[in-house]
C-alpha cells in the first residue's frame, strides 16, 4: 500500500475473482463460464462495431435497450445496461443504502456483496443459511434493510421460489430489495414480471453466463421508472460510457439469436443432470443446482485435497477456503465431454486416495 492510500479504505478487502493460470492448458470449471463461444450473430456485429471506434458508445444503449425491453416484457425506461452485473450491483448499493439504510444478505452468497457494502461503507448484516444451506425466507420478512438475494444462490446453486420473493419483496414495502439473477437461465423462476407490481424491486442479470459473454462485461436490471432513474443518477455519475460499441453491438446480437441461448441454456441443464448423477455414484453429496454449476462434497476427501488434485491433473474447479465452505467444490458445468474427464479424474484420485 503507498503512503498516500486513502484511510478510508482500510477495511476494504477486494473481491478474489477465480484464478486464471497461464502456466499449461486448464479444463476451466471455475469462474462459471460458458462452455460455448458466444453466438456467431453476436460476434459478427461485435467485429462490425470495431469500425467506428474511434467515436463514443451510445450512453443510453438506446438500440441494445429497445429490443431487451421488447424481449423482457418491460418498458424502455425500466431496463438499464451496465458493465457486467457487477457494475450494476455496486451501483444499487451506492443508490439504496447508507447508514440509516443497511444492507442484508444471506452469509453464504456471493462474495462481491460485503465488498460493495465495505468499498461504499454501507453497514451489513449477514444472515446464516440454514444446515442444508437454505435461506430460510422468515429471515428477510419485515427486516427493513436493503436485501440482496441472489436466486439462483451463489456457490449453492439453490433456487427460492418465485413466490418466496415476492412474499420478500412485498413485506418490505419501504426497502428496495435485489434480487441477482445471475444464473436464473438455468432453470430458476424469473423475478422480472414482478416489476410492475411492486416498485420496490429491482431484478439483475448478466450476459456472461447464459449468453457466453463474460469477456463482453455486460449485465443489466430491471425495475421500476424510478428506480432506474436513481440508478442511472450514479452511472452518469460515475462512468456514462461503461458499455463499449463492441459489447453493446454484440448483445443485440446475443438478443436476436435466441435459440442459439435456448439451446446453450437447455444443453447445460442436461449435462448438469449427468454430472450430478455421475458424482452421485462416486459418493459425492451434490446440492440441488438450478445453476450453471454444482456444489459438492465427498465424505472421503477434504474439499481442498480435491481442489489441488484436480488442478494437478488439469482441471480447475472452484475451492472456498472458509470454514462453512471448505468440504465443498462449486465445478461449473462445461461440455459433456468435459464433464466426463472430470468424473473420470475424480474417480482416479478416489481410487488413489481411499
Ligand atoms: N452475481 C453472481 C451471483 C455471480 O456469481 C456473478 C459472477 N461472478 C455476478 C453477479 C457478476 O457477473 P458479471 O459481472 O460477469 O455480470
Amino acid at each position: 500500500m503507498s503512503r498516500f492510500f486513502s484511510a478510508k479504505y482500510d477495511q476494504l478487502t477486494p473481491y478474489t475473482p477465480g484464478e486464471q493460470p497461464k502456466d499449461q492448458q486448464y479444463i476451466k470449471l471455475n469462474t462459471n463460464e460458458s462452455p460455448f463461444p458466444p453466438s456467431a450473430k453476436a460476434q459478427a456485429l461485435a467485429k462490425a462495431a470495431t469500425e467506428d471506434l474511434q467515436l463514443y458508445s451510445d450512453p443510453t444503449c438506446s438500440a441494445l435497450v429497445e429490443k431487451a425491453a421488447k424481449q423482457f416484457g418491460v418498458a424502455p425506461d425500466e431496463i438499464l445496461f451496465t458493465n457486467g452485473s457487477d457494475d450494476i450491483l455496486n451501483f444499487a448499493f451506492m443508490a439504496f443504502c447508507d447508514r440509516d439504510t443497511p444492507a442484508v444478505f444471506p452469509n453464504i452468497t456471493y462474495g462481491f456483496y460485503p465488498v460493495f457494502a465495505k468499498l461504499n461503507h454501507i453497514p451489513f448484516t449477514e444472515i446464516p443459511l440454514t444446515d442444508n444451506f437454505r435461506i430460510r425466507v422468515e429471515d428477510y420478512i419485515g427486516v427493513n434493510k436493503t436485501v440482496v438475494i441472489a436466486n439462483p444462490n451463489a456457490p449453492t446453486g439453490i433456487a427460492l421460489p418465485l413466490s418466496d420473493i415476492e412474499r420478500i419483496v412485498k413485506s418490505n414495502p419501504n426497502n428496495v430489495i435485489v434480487i441477482d439473477e445471475a444464473y436464473v437461465d438455468f432453470g430458476g423462476e424469473s423475478a422480472v414480471p414482478l416489476i410492475h407490481k411492486y416498485d420496490n424491486l429491482l431484478v439483475t442479470q448478466t450476459f456472461s453466463k447464459s449468453r457466453s459473454m463474460a469477456g463482453a462485461r455486460l449485465g443489466f436490471c430491471v425495475g421500476c421508472k424510478a428506480l432506474i432513474q436513481d440508478l442511472n443518477t450514479i452511472k452518469y455519475a460515475t462512468n456514462p460510457y461503461n458499455i463499449n460499441r463492441m459489447t453493446m453491438a454484440a448483445g443485440i446480437g446475443a438478443l436476436e439469436d435466441r435459440e442459439y441461448f435456448e439451446n446453450n441454456c437447455q444443453a447445460i441443464m442436461a449435462t448438469r443432470s449427468l454430472t450430478t448423477e455421475a458424482l452421485q455414484s462416486l459418493g459425492f453429496t451434490v446440492l440441488p443446482s438450478k445453476a450453471n454449476f454444482v456444489f459438492a462434497k465427498h465424505p472421503g476427501i477434504p474439499g481442498k485435497t480435491l481442489y489441488l488434485a484436480l488442478k494437478e491433473r488439469g482441471v480447475l474447479v472452484r475451492h472456498f477456503d472458509t470454514p462453512l465452505l471448505t468440504d465443498y467444490n462449486r465445478i461449473t458445468i462445461g461440455t459433456d465431454e468435459q464433464m466426463q474427464t472430470l468424473v473420470n479424474t475424480i474417480q482416479s484420485i478416489l481410487e488413489e486416495t481411499l
